[in-house]
């Protein structure tokens, strides 16, 4: 199964998330994906209302996100957020928030913009699974925290190889920070 979105999605985002970015704050969006013939597409891109700080971001008004995608039939492919300081990783709050998304959808990836990392200015990522998945069911943990190993030494997550760009998708941008 594959996942693709426009090349754009990234640079737009990076756009949208400028003044947070420039403040060192996160900034994070939602990946909204309609599914055909085997492959989900990303057509919409959702921000909604957030408390961003400098290593994490949390979404508020969750129920808006959801009535965007139920509304437009969308499946929730992942989600994309800022490290306006950091490099590019999955910090460990960042691993609980993928698990929910490869819960609900085992496709589902993780964007990670970083625009000071020398090496990569962005990456995308997935819990390894079952190794990864099975680490964090069982974690119980919140805030930043270390996770035991994989019980097959492997790594907890991985650059995600099922994610293709295209030129020309078109997608949608839902900015729902702004709306009452
Ligand atoms: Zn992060
Ligand atoms: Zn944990």
């Amino acid at each position: 199964m594959c996942v693709l979105q426009s090349v754009r999605l990234t640079d737009e985002f990076m756009e949208l998330a400028k003044e947070n970015t420039s403040n060192n704050l996160e900034t994070c969006g939602i990946l909204g994906a309609s599914f055909r013939d085997g492959t989900y597409y990303v057509t919409t891109l959702i921000i909604p209302k957030q408390e961003g700080t400098a290593h994490s971001c949390q979404a508020s008004n969750e129920e808006e996100i959801h009535a965007v995608l139920s509304e437009q039939s969308l499946y929730p492919a992942g989600w994309i957020h800022t490290h306006p300081s950091q490099t590019c990783f999955l910090s460990s709050i960042d691993l609980h928030t993928q698990f929910s998304y490869q819960v609900m959808l085992p496709e589902a990836v993780a964007i990670v913009a970083a625009p000071t990392d020398p090496t990569r200015s962005y990456g995308i990522f997935r819990l390894t699974d079952p190794g990864g998945m099975d680490v964090l069911r069982e974690c119980s943990e919140s805030g930043f925290h270390t996770h035991r190993e994989t019980t097959d030494g492997g790594p907890i997550y991985e650059t995600c190889t099922n994610v293709h760009f295209k030129p020309n998708l078109r997608f949608e941008i839902v900015d729902l920070r702004s709306g009452a």
